[in-house]
């Protein structure tokens, strides 16, 4: 246990666990979540349900872990980019993006990744660092929409999978009715397809999916998507075969169209064999161009096409909206320009 250690982003057994450690009862765990995630409060000594020395004891071994944002970008459509710094000095963005009666925010998981999407900006950058589970929940907590949020996705920089423990412990606090107590089905994480990790968050948890698809052959789905090579789609379907999803939890795939590239009558007829046998949706995302890139969007009539062309075989199919493109909402864009990456 060091200085730096911080009570935010714990589980009422880990504090337990430090409560044991300091000489506290361990029922004080439980009053320490409710004041960290129902009460949104992470300095011990405004705790006064704890006995005063205890609360000094907490004071002088843990160091905050909540911060505000330090940037804020807003677009013509409402959307907000945040840009946060973790405790080692990488910025991590969120993006809020109000829609009517809902209020979603995109969180990171990791600074950086190290999966190298061809098509993604995170990707370039490499991976810097997976956050902790209070860096991640941070995003969620220190803006000034906190209150306003219905929704989550973990579709940010980073990939979700391949922090898990840290990934796992923060939906645990943002499901359990000692934490947060946002239904499951609030939250949705977004993987490329991380197989060893599948089962095990599938098996944890109750959130939705979105597996990010982009192609449905192997060969060309390894250039754009490197991850392809050890964890190929074809697996990634085999798994999910094995869930149900015609319930409360849904499973969809992103796909972004790419003009050209994965947007023939040969992806259809492939997708509609690879999906077969799963309750699933399509999300069709226009390719946000990123500077330098060999990929190119495609018009309004071609995504329409496409998406009718995939509903005709069965498969349930929509076209995202694009919204903050004039603030770069793309993952990963703000903070590779600022780290001169673009
Ligand atoms: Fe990582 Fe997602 Fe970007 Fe791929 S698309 S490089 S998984 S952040």
């Amino acid at each position: 246990m060091t200085h730096q250690e911080s009570l935010y982003g714990k589980t009422p057994d880990q504090l337990a666990a430090l409560c044991g450690e300091l000489g506290m009862p361990r029922f004080a765990a439980r009053q320490i979540a409710r004041w960290l995630y129902v009460r949104h409060t992470e300095d011990p000594l405004r705790m006064t349900d704890i006995a005063a020395a205890h609360r000094q004891r907490l004071a002088e071994w843990f160091s905050p872990a909540l911060s505000a944002p330090e940037r804020v970008t807003e677009s013509a459509d409402g959307t907000k980019k945040y840009l946060f710094r973790t405790l080692e000095g990488h910025y991590v963005e969120s993006a809020y993006i109000p829609d009517g009666e809902r209020a979603t925010l995109c969180v990171s998981s990791q600074a950086g990744c190290r999966m190298g999407c061809r098509f993604c900006a995170t990707g370039r950058q490499g991976l810097q660092q997976s956050l902790t589970a209070a860096e991640i929940l941070n995003q969620a907590v220190s803006l000034p929409e906190r209150d306003k949020l219905t929704n989550l996705v973990f579709m940010g920089m980073g990939e979700p999978l391949d922090n898990t423990d840290e990934v796992l412990r923060a939906l645990e606090i943002i499901t359990a009715e000692w934490g947060f107590g946002w239904s499951p089905t609030r939250i949705t994480l977004s993987t490329a397809g991380v197989v060893p990790e599948l089962r095990r968050f599938l098996d944890a948890t109750k959130v939705h999916l979105a597996v990010s698809l982009h192609n449905p052959f192997h060969e060309e789905r390894m250039e754009i998507m490197p991850v392809e090579r050890a964890w190929p789609i074809a697996e990634v379907a085999a798994i999910l075969r094995e869930y149900d999803f015609t319930h409360q939890r849904r499973v969809s795939f992103e796909y972004i169209v790419m003009s050209g590239l994965n947007d023939s009558p040969r992806h259809i007829r492939e997708l509609t064999r690879l999906l077969n046998g799963i309750k699933c949706r399509i999300n069709l995302i226009r390719f946000h161009r990123i500077p330098d890139s060999p990929y190119f969007s495609p018009g309004d009539e071609a995504m329409v096409r496409f998406r009718d062309a995939l509903t005709a075989r069965g498969i349930q199919t929509t076209i995202r909206a694009s919204r903050g493109e004039d603030i770069q909402a793309a993952c990963g864009l703000l903070s590779t320009r600022l780290k001169g990456g673009i």
